[in-house]
């Protein structure tokens, strides 16, 4: 019985997927299912996961030795394919007859991830979506006393009582997706106070940290008696004296997720870019504009390699807005295709001194050498790539 090796130079993520189906059971003995499954993984690596899906469901459903690990192609294509109820019955099929420990935890992970994934329909949390324009309009208004919301881990005060009780739930709401990003599903054990200043003036005269350009900024700080103060300051009111719905879904999960992150990190270097794409990626909703940006700059329109992106610890106005796409693009990327577990082991390699591609490889368990960083940098272009072009073809 001797094993297969299967390289995959493009994708190291398949790297544990490939072993797991090459392993003892498929064999030398077993040409028809062993070849159908080597064909399934080079179309999965490929990026064509259709195809992948297609043809590891027909070996799965073959009677070969060893056929029946194909399932786990089939779900890990159909998982890329955001089919998540399908994709969890898959890996179902294939926990069924798998009696390996280490196996068995990792498919779990997936079929979790799946189930977290499903679990959180954007129409849930895209709360500005949802908004009447008579809320908005009440929402526009400016009373002359303070309101002070509690819940949890939150004490908002702003000159609305609506916006205050609102802002105090989707707080929670982004938190818990939060803490599933970076903290593994752990709770979040603090309290974060949230001042909303009715306009740009009152925020800028009174927030902690505000950035010329900003709407909203974080701040973590001790005070007199050596005790943290968590802070977040946000507007209420756009330029047009309107409610600004944006700081809902968007600048409150994203300073939010600055703030964890900041007191996660402590002083340890966390790249620029993982930080901005862990910011985005908590926010409501996926900006498909940072999508179209990151193709059409990999395609050739000024992109940023890998390499410099990761290096990079500030932006000017020249590249800031490929910088933020592409942030965002690896980050979703890489939250994509590792699960729970290993993403929050490469976020602990960082947080000890690791450059990222040294963390993915060491939370992923494959050789390390030098070649990793390309082949993460190529297989990440290649999907960011095949996002382009699904969501150019959709338009
Ligand atoms: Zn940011």
């Amino acid at each position: 019985m001797a094993n297969r090796y299967v390289i995959l130079p493009a994708a190291p993520f398949l790297v544990l997927v490939a072993a797991m189906c090459f392993s003892a059971a498929v064999t030398d003995s077993e040409p028809s299912s062993s070849e159908g499954i080597q064909q399934a993984l080079a179309a999965l690596s490929s990026g064509q996961a259709e195809r992948a899906e297609r043809i590891a469901a027909k070996v799965a459903a073959g009677e070969a030795e060893g056929a029946w690990r194909a399932w786990l192609i089939v779900a890990s294509a159909r998982h890329r394919l955001d089919r998540y109820a399908s994709a969890q019955k898959a890996y179902r099929q294939f926990l069924s007859l798998c009696r390996s420990p280490a196996e068995r935890v990792y498919v779990m992970e997936q079929i979790d991830r799946c189930r977290l994934a499903s679990a959180e329909p954007a129409g849930a949390v895209v709360v500005s979506e949802q908004l009447s324009p008579r809320r908005r309009a009440k929402l526009s208004t400016v009373d002359n006393r303070r309101f002070t919301e509690s819940s949890e881990h939150f004490v908002v005060r702003a000159r609305n009582s609506d916006l205050a009780r609102l802002i105090v739930k989707q707080a929670e709401i982004a938190l818990g997706r939060i803490c599933r990003i970076i903290l593994s599903g752990q709770d979040y054990p603090h309290s974060v106070s949230i001042y909303v200043w009715s306009n740009v003036a009152e925020y800028r005269k009174h927030a902690v940290s505000a950035p010329e350009w900003s709407g909203g900024s974080f701040s973590l700080r001790q005070d007199d008696n050596g005790q943290i103060i968590r802070r977040i300051d946000l507007t209420q009111l756009g330029g047009d004296g309107l409610f600004d719905a944006a700081m809902l879904d968007r600048v409150l999960p994203h300073e939010m997720c600055h703030l964890v992150l900041a007191e996660f990190f402590g002083d340890a270097p966390c790249p620029l870019a993982l930080n901005e794409g862990l910011a985005m990626l908590a926010e409501a909703r996926v900006d498909n504009s940072r999508v179209l940006l990151t193709g059409a700059a990999l395609a050739g329109g000024g992109k940023i390699p890998l390499r410099k992106l990761l290096r990079m610890d500030r932006c000017d106005a020249d590249n800031a807005a490929v910088f933020y796409a592409e942030s965002f693009s690896l980050t979703a990327y890489l939250h994509k295709r590792m699960t729970p577990g290993q993403f929050g082991e490469m976020l602990a390699h960082i947080k000890t001194g690791c450059p990222l591609d040294e963390a993915v490889q060491r939370a992923l368990y494959v050789p390390g050498n030098e070649t990793f960083g390309k082949r993460l940098s190529a297989a990440w272009e290649a999907e960011a790539l095949r996002q382009w072009q699904f969501l150019q073809a959709l338009d």
